[in-house]
């Protein structure tokens, strides 16, 4: 039990097995090493055992926001998804914006942790403290958007109002290994798999009404003035200065520029480090900027939406008129965001606007990760390429971009050979057709829209990530391309290691809290360590926040050591280690550029006291986790003594 401000010492246990609902507290002393959403999540995660199927009723998937989710916090609408991946089998935290997370805690909650499997499709309603288990069988097959509309009607809500509604699309139901939760329409807990683990236990939807107030601030003087300072700094800063900064004016999509500008935009398969380079090379038409948020801001921009408490409102909704197959389609929808437009636009050989707002569109109802979407299918026109499909008869060319709207259909219902081949996801491809090369994946997971060529402390990011190769566990681009706190040299490996860690670690804590990491844009850990004292009553340093997340990101990776990965999963996709006939860059900045992995991983070693990608016990003892079996590695300078 924990009375700390923040939480409502309220969390649901759901046996889907048998249709039970438990409700619990929960352990202070968790709360207070773990922080809350990610970090409790995988520690629910963690103690439900490592040795389970991801995609068995054994698998437990948490729906955690923390103490400062639902606050007047800036940007605290978020919520983490957390449990063990059907990708490979590491642990996986996955996060979306808008207004469930708020909702969650204004519905009495601080958590609903998911268990067993459902013999018949259910839907969980969350109202007033309280988890009801209805009948889905009527939404089983229907998309996203469709099954969010109804359950507005059924539950007498309205997503502008009081109701979040997050649900898997045929993706989940199929167990696509990359297919997510989508929350309100257009926003993704999309990476991990969360949407596979949802569908193995028959869970179409969880709904939410919202009916109490913000929590209040145990200590008000405190956290306001952490909040005031903040608001100021988000206020100031270039980026996420409302109406003026980067983020604010053209979303995350005003990477596509920055990123082609510096030879760090992955293109064709990561055959080039920019879309200049792929035309100069092959003649070929396209173009980053065409995809990008400049061109999206004066050509498609319809509206401006945001999530709960947030100022700077970087979604941006868009909407197109296009052809598919002979026949008009209008659509409109939230988050064109930069690394799913670069996933299904430009690393797939094309930048056609209007087809790419198009596939985002239908991987959000279809319920699958446009990053993995977009990654599989650049790796299948690669295989496709090299004749790895020859035996089907079947394939897609580079670029056809026609071809990639049908794709996703087929690959969320596989619907095909092919289809349920890529469903399965780069693993899957690489260990069935003998595919390494042709992925991008680390740990199965597929990277984003960030050259680890260009960017070292991308590199390296990618490859520790503990849930696969990702851009938001340590988000190094912000020093490396923005100059928060202070620019780098993207191209010297030297300090790289440690300038991950920091990331990684700060991020853990963001994601705990649950607030949007775009806070880090403009506040530090002093405006984090303010406003969490403050909501929470405690006392925390800035140092002991800091070591928090580190616990965090250690209990992770403890997880994924007794799951069996170790420093040979911390790898990089081979053309951006050794080179690759066709993966060079033909030419700009970026020119003879590989990553030093080995140089990368020498010092997030030494950084982090891990010994070849395992957390020695040493450290777990360190960080106070002192769960489990341990790893029985040890750093070898231990004062402990030896056995006799
Ligand atoms: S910055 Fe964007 S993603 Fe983050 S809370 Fe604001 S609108 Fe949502």
């Amino acid at each position: 039990m924990t009375d700390m401000g923040g939480f409502h010492d309220h969390v649901a246990r759901v046996d889907l097995g048998d249709e039970s609902v438990a409700y619990e507290g929960i352990d202070d002393e968790d709360a207070r090493k773990y922080i809350g959403a990610r970090g409790l999540g995988v520690k629910y995660v963690f103690d439900n055992g490592v040795d389970v199927d991801p995609l068995g009723p054994d698998n437990l998937i948490a729906f955690m926001n923390g103490p400062l989710t639902g606050t007047q916090v800036t940007m605290s609408g978020r919520i983490a998804v957390c449990t063990k991946s059907p990708i490979e089998g590491q642990v996986t935290d996955s996060h979306h914006g808008g207004w469930s997370g708020a909702r969650l805690k204004w519905a009495g909650f601080d958590g609903l942790l998911f268990e067993g499997r459902a013999e018949d499709p259910v839907y969980a309603y969350v109202e007033d403290g309280e988890v009801e288990l209805r009948d889905a069988s009527h939404l089983w097959g229907w998309g996203v958007h469709d099954t969010v509309a109804e359950l507005e009607e059924e539950c007498d809500g309205e997503y502008g109002k009081n109701l979040s509604t997050m649900a898997i699309g045929p993706g989940g139901e199929e167990q696509v290994r990359y297919a997510c939760i989508v929350n309100e329409d257009d926003r993704a807990s999309g990476r991990g798999g969360t949407g596979a683990v949802l569908g193995s236990k028959n869970v179409k939807a969880v709904v939410v009404k919202a009916t109490t107030d913000m929590p209040r601030p145990a200590d008000q003087e405190t956290f306001q003035e952490g909040h005031k300072q903040a608001m100021q700094l988000i206020q100031e800063s270039d980026v996420t200065g409302p109406n003026e900064g980067g983020l604010s004016l053209y979303g995350t999509n005003v990477l596509m520029n920055l990123t082609e500008e510096m030879d760090g935009l992955p293109a064709k398969n990561g055959r080039y480090s920019s879309t200049r380079s792929m035309a100069d090379s092959e003649g070929a038409d396209v173009e980053a900027d065409r995809v990008g948020g400049e061109t999206v801001r004066e050509n498609i921009l319809v509206d401006e939406p945001t999530c709960h408490s947030c100022p700077v409102a970087c979604k941006k909704e868009v909407e197109v008129q296009t052809h598919h197959k002979g026949e008009e389609m209008n659509v409109r929808m939230e988050s064109f965001e930069y690394e799913s437009a670069w996933a299904l636009g430009p690393n797939s050989g094309h930048t056609n606007l209007e087809d790419s707002v198009v596939m985002v569109d239908r991987c959000n109802d279809l319920g699958i990760d446009t990053i993995d979407a977009g990654n599989t299918l650049a790796m299948a026109m690669e295989m496709t390429e090299e004749g790895k499909f020859d035996h089907l008869d079947d394939g897609v060319d580079w670029g056809d971009s026609e071809a990639m709207i049908e794709l996703l259909d087929r690959i969320a219902h596989r619907d095909d050979e092919l289809a349920d081949h890529l469903a399965g996801g780069p693993s899957h491809l690489e260990s069935e057709f003998d595919a390494e090369e042709n992925s991008l994946a680390v740990k199965g997971q597929t990277m984003a829209a960030y050259d680890p060529r260009c960017m070292k402390g991308m590199a390296i990011g990618y490859a520790t990530s503990n849930r696969g190769a990702c851009h938001l566990r340590g988000y190094t681009p912000a020093a490396e391309i923005l100059g928060i706190p202070e620019q780098v040299d993207p191209h010297d490996p030297e300090g790289k290691g440690e300038l991950c860690a920091t990331f990684q670690d700060l991020h853990a804590i963001s994601d705990s809290f649950d607030i949007c990491k775009f806070n880090a844009f403009a506040e530090g850990i002093e405006e984090y360590v303010l406003q969490y004292n403050g909501m929470t009553g405690r006392d925390v340093t800035e140092e002991e926040l800091m070591e928090a997340g580190e616990r965090v990101y250690n209990l992770e990776r403890y997880y994924n050591n007794l799951a069996g990965f170790d420093g040979a999963d911390d790898d990089l996709p081979g053309r951006f280690v050794e080179g690759h006939e066709d993966a060079i860059p033909a030419q700009g900045g970026s020119e003879g550029q590989l990553a030093e992995l080995d140089q990368l991983k020498a010092e997030y070693y030494e950084v982090r006291d891990w010994v070849d990608g395992v957390v020695p016990d040493e450290k777990l003892d360190d960080l106070g986790i002192d769960i489990g079996p341990g790893t029985g590695v040890s750093t070898g300078d231990s004062s402990a003594p030896a056995d006799d």
